[in-house]
């Protein structure tokens, strides 16, 4: 398979890629409604962002964007400006944890760049179109953030002898914890928290909350650089808990016996200012308020 792609032409190469990110976004949609209907009793917001023509337009062109940086990469693999390795179980998870960490915190770096207000307009408020998620948020994206994400997986590559196993590892791990952070839903149970390593992964309350208050949590695999650099949502722990069911009393301040509060996703109009370096004028609120 690997040799076959690396002897195919660029018009064979731009194929394979184009089907398989298509194949990579029928399955993060079909996971993110899958786990919307298994976790409906661990809802982190009360419905879904509608999906609107022009958001589905951008996820539906972002197959594109992400083919044409798989290509990319795919001809400094042919160029030997990236080598890869074949290799065992253990230098494969060692690989694959080595660019989870790196891809971390250079996705951090860039998440809050893009969030500075002179830069956050241009590009990364269509994402923020989202205070609510959906299972198309992940691939709500402007082409240059596509670009951007891609590229720093190719400086990774280019500065790594990465392992193929060790690759489609860490592949596997990004849809899947992209997916899971737009579900809208907490499948990690509560008592990660209290696990030692299981605490510092990124769950799907971690990227909601960046959703909601986007000043906090830009983190994306893990909450490491939040706590270093402290832009952890000061909730964090306790809206996990109470997202993951483990605790039945309200959040002080906040209203219902158990599960999410209403209060908790009604935005004032200052509150929106304040929280959006943009002032959030065209952000969409809940549905029905728009
Ligand atoms: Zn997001
Ligand atoms: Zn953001």
């Amino acid at each position: 398979m690997l040799d076959q792609l690396k002897a195919a032409s660029l018009s064979e190469a731009s194929k394979f890629f184009i089907v398989a990110n298509f194949g990579i976004f029928v399955g993060s949609v079909a996971l993110c409604w899958s786990l919307g209907w298994l976790f409906q009793s661990r809802r982190i917001f009360d419905r879904w962002e509608p999906l609107r023509p022009i958001e589905i337009f951008a996820a539906l062109g972002s197959i594109f964007f992400n083919a044409g940086i798989s290509v990319f990469g795919w001809w400094l693999w042919n160029s030997d400006f990236i080598t890869l390795k074949t290799g065992g179980m253990i230098s494969g998870i060692y690989d694959c944890l080595a660019m989870l960490l790196f891809m971390d915190f250079g996705m951090y770096v860039l998440h809050r760049f893009v969030h500075l207000p002179s830069i956050f307009n241009l590009f990364h408020r269509f994402h923020h179109r989202h205070e609510t998620t959906n299972p198309i948020s992940l691939f709500v994206l402007h082409p240059v953030e596509i670009i951007g994400f891609g590229l720093l997986m190719i400086v990774f590559l280019a500065l790594y002898r990465m392992s193929v196993g060790g690759l489609m590892g860490y592949l596997a791990l990004n849809v899947l914890w992209g997916t899971l952070g737009h579900s809208g839903v907490e499948p990690f149970p509560g008592k990660f928290r209290s696990i030692l390593g299981l605490s510092l992964l990124g769950t799907s309350t971690f990227h909601a909350e960046h959703h909601e208050h986007p000043r906090f949590n830009f983190g994306f695999y893990t909450l490491l650089w939040d706590k270093i650099f402290g832009t952890l949502d000061p909730e964090y722990d306790s809206r996990f808990l109470r997202d993951s069911d483990q605790v039945v009393a309200p959040i002080s301040g906040t209203g219902k016996e158990s599960g999410w509060s209403e209060d908790r996703f009604t935005r004032t109009d200052s509150k929106k200012g304040a929280d959006h370096p943009a002032g959030s004028g065209s952000f969409t609120g809940f549905p029905g308020s728009q």
